[in-house]
């Protein structure tokens, strides 16, 4: 237990240990890092293989194991955030002494960067499809019980399919079920469930095959990536939403954790991209929000309009964007978020630039 408090020892590689009771095994791992939160620990079980990936920073700490003896589905992760130790509880299926934890599996007990250590999959159930426009739909997908993933605030993961023989992966960006500004907590559905929201390109390679998932069908889900960090936006004043077709899909749970988590937040305004009337996402969503929360605005631009004369036209411009990211006050801190198309993100990239915005006052979503 004194392991965490010994400070004398300057090394910063994790450790694990475990302990029993007669009907569960806890696994804990010293972390020796403070700050952790339930999204820096990714568990998954599967034909009594253990795996445990604590993502440190740039770096993943991995458990791998094959258990001794079979464990109920059902696991706990608890995390003394102040200290940094985690805990994953396990029951037991048979009550009896287990002499040890069970034999290491590859990459087990390993510190490397999570850039080099690999997508991992878990298959999840398709539970529910619902249109959200005429291209587009929402993908609810339930997580094995035995897994324990919670993807953060602007950060995607890979769908996997074999198609023609051949394995294609593709990045998408969770959801949230709606845009509320008036909820606190995740709610419990949030760690069990991934909602997707995802355009389907008749001629494209990805999303046919997706579309054609029937609702108890399984698909592979990898764990998450991305360069988003809540600190970007903690002590926000303004924040800037560029948004260009499914580019809308980080904003979406950027929107809910601003709106309820950053008290010195003035403004969100959200400027959304779209070719058509047609094709603007959740746009009544968006309308109620505005209506509900004073701090909320949106602003829709279509490249391609069926009428004249419904609203603002045109492209991503310059005089667009001078106009719109206009800063509440003198020198109140701006965050300025980017996602679409790459040609889009890359022109806004550079006029937010032109505009005298620096590299820390803009972000970009990429993969
Ligand atoms: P593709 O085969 O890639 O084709 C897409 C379109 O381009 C089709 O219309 C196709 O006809 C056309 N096309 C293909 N090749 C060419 C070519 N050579 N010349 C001209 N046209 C061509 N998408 C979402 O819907 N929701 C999300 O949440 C989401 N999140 C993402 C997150 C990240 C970080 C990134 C990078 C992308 C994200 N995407 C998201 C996009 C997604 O990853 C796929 O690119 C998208 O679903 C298209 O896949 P596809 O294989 O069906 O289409
Ligand atoms: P779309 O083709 O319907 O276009 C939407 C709007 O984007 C257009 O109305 C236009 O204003 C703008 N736009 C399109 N092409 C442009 C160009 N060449 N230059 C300037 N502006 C342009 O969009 P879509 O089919 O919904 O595609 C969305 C894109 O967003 C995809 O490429 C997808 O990969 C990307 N995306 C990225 C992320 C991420 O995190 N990086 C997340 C979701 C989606």
């Amino acid at each position: 237990k004194n392991k965490v408090l010994d400070t004398s020892s300057k090394d910063l590689t994790p450790s694990y240990d475990w302990f029993q009771t007669d009907y569960l095994v806890t696994v804990v791992i010293y972390t020796k890092q403070k700050g952790m939160n339930s999204e820096m620990v990714i568990v998954d079980h599967q034909d009594g293989r253990l795996r445990i990936d604590s993502i440190l920073r740039d770096y993943s700490y991995l458990l791998h194991i094959e258990l001794s003896y079979a464990v109920q589905e059902d696991i706990t992760v608890h995390i003394a955030e102040k200290v940094g130790k985690v805990e994953i509880v396990l029951k037991k299926k048979d009550n009896i002494p287990w002499s040890k934890l069970g034999q290491p599996l590859n990459s087990h007990n390993s510190f490397i960067k999570c850039t080099d250590r690999g997508l991992y999959y878990r298959k999840c159930k398709l539970i529910s499809k619902t249109e959200v426009t005429h291209d587009t739909k929402l993908f609810c997908l339930m997580l094995p019980q035995s897994t324990h993933l919670q993807v953060p605030v602007g950060h995607h993961i890979y769908l996997k399919q074999v198609i023609a023989g051949t394995e294609i992966v593709k990045p998408y960006t969770p959801v949230s079920c709606s845009l509320k500004s008036d909820f606190k907590e995740p709610s419990h559905h949030d760690s069990t469930h991934l909602i997707l929201m995802i355009k389907i390109y008749p001629n494209g390679l990805f999303t046919p095959e997706l579309d054609h998932l029937q609702i108890g069908d399984y698909i592979s889900v990898s764990n998450s990536e991305g360069s988003f960090k809540k600190s970007q936006v903690q002590t926000l004043e303004d924040l800037f939403l560029l948004a260009a077709g499914t580019g809308f899909t980080p904003m979406v749970k950027l929107l809910n954790y601003v709106l309820t988590n950053v008290c010195g937040l003035r403004t969100v305004k959200l400027m959304f991209f779209n070719k058509t009337e047609d094709d603007i996402l959740w746009r009544n969503q968006l309308e109620q929000l505005a209506l509900r929360d004073k701090r909320f605005e949106v602003q829709f631009i279509l490249s391609e309009p069926k009428k004249e004369g419904t609203g603002k036209q045109g492209k991503i411009s310059s005089s667009l964007l001078s106009e719109f990211v206009k800063r509440s006050k003198k020198d109140s801190k701006v965050l300025i978020c980017v996602c679409g198309p790459a040609p889009f993100t890359e022109q806004g990239i550079q006029f937010l630039q032109d505009l005298g915005y620096s590299k820390e006052e803009v972000h970009s979503f990429t993969a």
